[in-house]
């Protein structure tokens, strides 16, 4: 039989059960195993033994990353040292970067979720990978590799940028699946465009991590590279790393390994439930990590869950992708606007490219002014230009009710990065 690395569930209802068991797991293990995480349930007036169906989540305290900052270098931990085998750290964009530790059984299990978003992207032993993301500290490259050798296919650890080394992979390895950021992969595809290489190289399928891929983007690396699919794969270091989830092959939403971990989605202000179907933060509880178990952590991510049944019959739910974080939230005129709706109108208009900039300026009336710097598409004629930043402006005024300048630029002209790129200037003095 063919080996799977889908879970051992059938149906909803096992799953539950599997949640309910590792939830009960994980808070006694971490009661009994870290020191900050039983002061915050004697704290909250919670005991283990007070959680007896899935329900019970919510008399849990939240953990933050201040819980995380708190505890540096190695915080939250609820093992003995010795049981400790590896750490990863978070590149520390946000304050203080955040250290975890793994067992060996965090480091296996890690591996075998991984494994199921390359058997979720319909991948085969045949396939070679292109791995090319960040490796050392941080998680991405361990994760990607890791993944790739226990699903059986070919791991090539290119790591990020070099775009020569890149191209000669592709070719001479006859590259099947490249593994990169959205950003690095539109790189890619306008290197393999310029060079004229396209049918030297066998690339069938994306897979991006780390940073969310907009329509537009995707749309432009697919018409340019001609691929099959391309994936969104979640993650975020406190949660082992990326590999939590995964499009299936109808892209209707990221099934997310609900037997690792339970996903509430929460208002970020109240910290209730907030309808199925509506967005919210991301809390994650995991279900069997050993090092340093999460309990309801608050990811600050933005998404929605996705309900009814996915076409391709899986058990496992699905969230939307990342529509940004709560920390990004920008606030307009009195309204909360977050990039990746912006993002989201400009990816339904062909004639501009996928790249955008959001500029916020207070002038000297007082008034807070943005403008929204676009590219015109290649073959797109500026005498378009009025035309064009109007049907824009009208969109954005329609689906998020706020108001701003559209500027066009000449397709090529916003910078590219292999990393997340900036989208967001605020030039305002917030005093
Ligand atoms: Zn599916």
């Amino acid at each position: 039989m063919k080996k799977t690395f889908m879970p051992t569930v059938q149906t909803r209802d096992e799953l539950e059960a599997l949640q309910l068991k590792g939830l009960q797991w994980t808070v006694n293990h971490a009661y009994n195993g870290s020191p900050v995480y039983k002061a915050k349930m004697d704290d909250s007036g919670v005991r283990p033994g007070d959680i007896r169906s899935l329900y019970d989540l919510d008399k849990l305290p939240f953990t933050t990353s201040k819980d995380l900052q708190n505890g540096y270098p190695f915080p939250l931990l609820s093992v003995p040292f010795e049981k400790v085998v590896r750490i990863h750290a978070s590149s520390g964009t946000t304050g203080k970067r955040k250290v975890l530790c793994y067992t060996q059984k965090d480091i296996e299990d890690w591996t075998h979720f991984f494994a199921r978003c390359y058997e979720m992207a319909q991948l085969t032993q045949e396939d070679r990978i292109q791995i090319a993301v960040g490796y050392g500290v941080w998680t991405a490259g361990a994760g990607f590799q890791l993944g790739c050798e226990a699903f059986g296919a070919m791991a090539i650890p290119a790591g990020p940028g070099n775009l020569d080394m890149q191209c000669e992979f592709l070719i001479d390895f006859q590259t099947t699946v490249m593994c990169c950021t959205a950003s690095m992969g539109l790189l890619m595809a306008e290197e393999v465009n310029k060079r004229g290489i396209k049918d030297k190289i066998n690339l069938k399928k994306m897979i991006f991590g780390s940073e969310r891929s907009s329509d537009a983007m995707r749309k432009r690396i697919g018409d340019l590279l001609g691929i099959e699919h391309m994936f969104d794969i979640p993650g975020m270091t406190e949660l082992y790393g990326p590999g939590t989830g995964l499009d299936c092959a109808y892209h209707t939403g990221i099934h997310y390994w609900a037997d690792y971990y339970i996903l509430e989605i929460l208002d970020p202000e109240t910290l209730k439930t907030v309808p199925e179907g509506e967005t919210g933060e991301m809390v994650v509880t995991t279900l069997r990590k050993e090092a340093v178990p999460l309990i309801r952590y608050r990811t600050r991510d933005l998404t929605r869950l996705i309900p009814g049944e996915c076409p391709c019959g899986s058990i496992l739910p699905r969230h939307d992708r990342i529509l940004g974080r709560s920390d990004d939230m920008i606030i307009f005129r009195a309204v909360n606007i977050y990039p990746g709706q912006i993002d989201h109108v400009l990816s339904g208009i062909d004639e501009i490219g996928s790249e955008f900039q959001i500029i916020l300026d207070r002038k000297k009336d007082g008034k807070d002014y943005m403008t929204i710097k676009v590219e015109r598409n290649e073959g797109v004629d500026k005498s378009q230009d009025s035309d064009l930043s109007k049907r824009i402006s009208t969109q954005i005024k329609k689906e998020i009710l706020v108001s701003g300048n559209v500027e066009l630029l000449d397709y090529g002209s916003l910078p590219r990065s292999e990393r997340k790129s900036k989208r967001v200037f605020d030039n305002r003095d917030n005093d």
